[in-house]
């Protein structure tokens, strides 16, 4: 028996990545009916020869993404432009939440450092804690924290089109060869309805998808407005102290969140993002 990742499922196969090489499995019929693999599932195979395997075993997921649809993702890189489109940290941070709520650790990646030289984006989400890697996919600058980054996990790539997202793999690994600029390719929003998601397989032994993360930014209605705060890890060592259990950070009086702001321990533009979030929250919740 040999364990391995599922990479891309297509005509009735499975194209599992193993220690030694690459299979192609099936799942017996029984098998199949019960169970829907997909890509980034742990699959347990017995090989039939050197390349072939039949699927004995899918290990339980530890996270599933949907939008893709991918299994075991544990990071998602939300990668912005530091200009050229210009970045919209709401958009960031709407970003940011989905990571959150999806449970795949959230890093930033700030690219096309090299035509503005100098951001204070890296300072501000450092400051609220995430980590922000700063990138220039034509230099080079930041490409080896990217792989690091990206090494032995399971990754989405998620962020606005234009931002560099195809060329900072491109500059990663060339082989991978993936179309930039206007061209319609996978990376690019909009294509990939036909197509099924495929993980591309990195030397450093991570997988990335090949289709953007969190095209669908909708909060999803499962969160409820007194808890959207969990999922501001900046807020998290001062929701305890505020004075009502279900404080919206909102109106209520001795609020810790509001507090921090004041005494600027959470970066105002958060805060307001917060709220403007809150309402769209709330405004869910009333209509269902
Ligand atoms: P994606 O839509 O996020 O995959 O973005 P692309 O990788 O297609 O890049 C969009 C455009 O930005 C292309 O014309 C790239 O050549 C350019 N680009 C990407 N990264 C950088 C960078 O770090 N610096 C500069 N100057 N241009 C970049
Ligand atoms: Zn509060």
């Amino acid at each position: 028996m040999i364990t391995g990742t599922v990479f891309k499922a297509l005509g009735g196969y499975y194209f599992v990545r193993a220690r030694d090489g690459d299979y192609r499995c099936y799942l017996r019929g029984r098998f199949r009916r019960k169970n829907k693999v997909l890509v980034g599932d742990n699959v347990v195979f017995k090989p039939q020869d050197n390349d072939t395997g039949v699927i004995e075993q899918v290990q339980p997921r530890k996270t599933r993404l949907y939008r893709p649809p991918v299994a075991n993702v544990n990071r998602a890189i939300v990668v912005f432009s530091a200009t050229q489109p210009n970045p919209n940290l709401f958009l960031l941070d709407r970003f940011l939440l989905q990571g959150e709520i999806a449970g795949v650790e959230p890093v930033i990646c700030l690219n096309k450092i090299d035509l503005v030289g100098k951001s204070d984006i890296p300072t501000m989400y450092r400051s609220a804690g995430y980590t922000v890697i700063v990138t220039s996919a034509k230099t080079g600058q930041g490409v080896s924290e990217l792989n690091e980054v990206l090494k032995d996990n399971i990754s989405v790539l998620a962020g606005p089109s234009g931002v560099g997202k195809s060329s900072l793999l491109n500059s990663l690994q060339p082989d991978l060869s993936l179309e930039t600029g206007e061209i319609s390719s996978k990376l690019k929003a909009g294509r990939h309805t036909t197509r099924h998601v495929e993980l591309l397989r990195l030397k450093n032994g991570g997988f990335v998808a090949d289709t953007p993360g969190f095209s669908n930014l909708n909060i999803p209605r499962e969160i409820t407005s007194t808890e959207l705060g969990y999922y501001f890890p900046d807020f998290e060592d001062f929701l305890p102290h505020c004075r009502f259990s279900g404080c919206l950070h909102h109106r209520e009086p001795e609020c810790a969140v509001k507090k921090a702001v004041v005494d600027g321990k959470i970066v105002g533009t958060r805060y307001e993002h917060y709220i403007t979030l809150l309402h769209e929250v709330i405004e869910q919740e009333r209509r269902h």
